[in-house]
């Protein structure tokens, strides 16, 4: 985070934009789950204390889950006074709070560590007893854990009732699981300390359409939840107490905002073609299910890349087979008459959940990530690839493997997915037995070995978020390293090429489902080095429609002639942005 700016009672923080958009009201400052929560020896006589404070802190958070119980009754109509019972029972579970006095008595320690210790050893034994209806207590616990020491550490909300209303998340982080959460009417917005553009949460944020900025480092400490501030996703500004000026600025940058949306608007039926005759074929990412509706509306040609991990966050069990399939169907179906790429289970790296049980890694974008797990995990990966193969009766679908890395892998799951054809057909369910099966192009070695894979995949997919962490190691969730994370490079161009040449010799068609193919600043390089579909973020889409539209491919294979000549990343941007600006000034800013 740059240093803050400060005009008046006015304070302004710079941190990095990820998802556009303008968002003004209250802010609720996250008590971070993973903080460190300090040991302080207590004396003796400090014991009564500590006691007290416990006791406060349960009624406190009694209080606020009524409260909260009582709006949702009201919200939604009903005296259903059940929902939230269980966290009730939470607080008031006297096997939880006697040993939490009798371990403050033994240890003579603060209250919140004695707490936080008890409440984590009681999840990880509920977590452990092969009864899902106990399973699932273990969320309750840990969300009443996290109010009761909210409240021990004085960082609970000054208006406890801001969870039920409009506001903005501040954090040091969010996991794309806290994401995936995220209440889309009550959260305008989110600020974190930490993260990166190609993070999933950012990429989250962009799909859910929540203004989002991260990167602003120390900014949990300078805010305090109920604090009046506006959220500029486009240029990474945090404004606390924003004056009447800048609140009336903000308007005018709105507006211009809209009416350019509104224009776009009148190109969602049209084609996307370039000016001399070129079709880029433009899909839509889907994060969420939730999602589908949007492919249609933004005006995309079908889901180029649905991403199915989060079918598994959030839960103590992963989806079986029929709850799937019903996910995937209905994505068949409402894509068609276009169609959905259904890429297989990609857990690991940024993405964790309890329902697959993943172990601890050193270095989890480089383990057990993606088709890796998949592999190790045959029964996971029939599962899905079942689910996939039945919801392929409904529509136009393919299968596509994540982070492949050669062609002994693409070979192995081809086994797998053999295998659960015939577990099908033994049941003698009805599957596509002809499923087109395709691959993303993420790793370096897989560009390498592109003519190879291009010769047993139906197509290809560059997955340019993990080809550019691979090829410079970069980590891509670090903001401490982002400014190598860096699209322009030479390597970058030449790895996009190298993909898309062996591809076309071998008859296939290549795209890029990357955060690249919604950078319209980057569209003319894509469209030079001959990529054949672009899948982005659906709210994103019109505008990559705009900016083909607006270009001419052989315009933009000479710009990637020059390009590929030159060394340096900056001016190969600047070579890019010069054709944007000169051809869709209004979307390129
Ligand atoms: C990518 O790596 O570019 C990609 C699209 O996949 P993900 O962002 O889900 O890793
Ligand atoms: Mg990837």
């Amino acid at each position: 985070m740059e240093a803050p700016t400060a005009t008046g009672n006015e304070q302004r923080f710079t941190g990095i934009p990820v998802a556009p958009g303008i968002a003004h009201c209250a802010v609720m400052v996250q008590w971070e789950e993973d903080e460190e929560i300090a040991l302080r020896k207590i004396e003796p006589h400090e014991l009564p204390e500590e006691i007290a404070r416990f006791e406060s802190a349960l009624i406190a958070t009694r209080a606020e889950l009524l409260e909260i119980q009582q709006r949702i009754a009201n919200a939604i109509g009903s005296n259903d006074a059940s929902i939230f019972d269980a966290h009730l029972l939470v607080v008031e579970d006297r096997t939880l709070i006697d040993e939490v006095l009798r371990k403050l008595d033994r240890e003579r320690a603060n209250v919140e560590y004695i707490f936080h210790q008890v409440a984590e050893k009681y999840c990880r034994t509920l977590a452990q007893i092969d009864d899902p209806y106990l399973r699932e207590r273990v969320v309750d616990i840990e969300d009443v854990t996290r109010r009761v020491i909210r409240h021990l550490l004085g960082k609970a909300p000054r208006n406890p009732a801001t969870h039920d209303r409009q506001h903005i998340i501040v954090a040091h982080n969010l996991t794309p699981s806290d994401t995936a959460q995220l209440n889309r009417e009550l959260v305008l917005g989110f600020a974190t300390e930490t993260g990166s553009k190609t993070s999933h949460t950012a990429i989250m944020a962009r799909s859910l359409e929540i203004p989002a900025i991260v990167g602003l480092h120390g900014i949990c400490q300078q805010l305090t939840s109920g604090d009046d501030v506006l959220l500029d996703g486009y240029t990474g500004t945090l404004i606390l107490n924003p004056s009447p000026e800048t609140l009336a600025e903000y308007g005018r940058i709105e507006s211009a905002k809209e009416e350019v949306v509104e224009r776009l608007e009148l190109i969602r039926e049209t084609a996307s073609t370039t000016r001399d005759g070129r079709h880029i074929v433009l899909s839509a990412n889907v994060d969420l299910p939730e999602e589908i509706g949007d492919v249609a509306a933004n005006g995309a040609e079908g889901i180029g890349l649905y991403r199915t991990e989060f079918l598994y966050l959030n839960r103590m069990e992963p989806p079986d087979e029929e709850e799937q399939f019903e996910h995937y169907r209905i994505a068949a179906e409402r894509s068609k008459p276009n169609g959905v790429i259904i890429r297989t289970l990609d857990i690991g790296g940024d993405k964790s959940t309890q329902s697959l049980h993943l172990p601890e890694e050193q270095n989890p974008f480089l383990g057990c990530r993606a088709i890796r797990f998949c592999l190790q995990n045959p029964e996971i990966f029939k599962t899905q690839l079942r689910a996939i193969l039945r919801a392929a009766t409904f529509g136009n679908v393919k299968i596509m493997y994540p982070m492949i890395s050669g062609i002994d892998e693409l070979r192995q799951a081809n086994v797998i997915l053999e295998e659960s054809k015939a577990e099908l057909a033994s049941r003698g369910v009805p599957f596509h037995p002809f499923i087109e099966v395709g691959i993303m192009i993420e790793i370096p070695s897989a560009v390498l070995a592109a003519d190879h894979l291009a010769r047993e995949a139906a197509f290809f997919s560059i997955g340019t978020n993990d080809l550019i962490q691979y090829t410079f190691a970069v980590d891509r969730v670090n903001d401490r390293i982002a400014h190598l994370y860096n699209p322009t490079h030479p390597a970058i161009l030449r790895m996009i090429k190298m993909a898309v040449d062996a591809a076309h010799a071998n008859g296939i068609w290549t795209g890029v489902c990357g955060e690249m193919a919604g950078d319209v600043l980057l569209t003319p390089l894509l469209i030079g080095l001959g990529v054949d579909e672009l899948s982005a973020t659906s709210a994103i889409v019109p505008r990559v429609k705009k900016a083909v539209q607006s270009l001419d491919a052989s315009q933009c294979e000479e710009l990637v002639r020059t390009a590929l000549t030159m060394e340096d990343s900056a001016a190969i941007q600047q070579l890019s942005l010069n054709m944007a600006r000169e051809r869709y000034a209004e979307i390129a800013d």
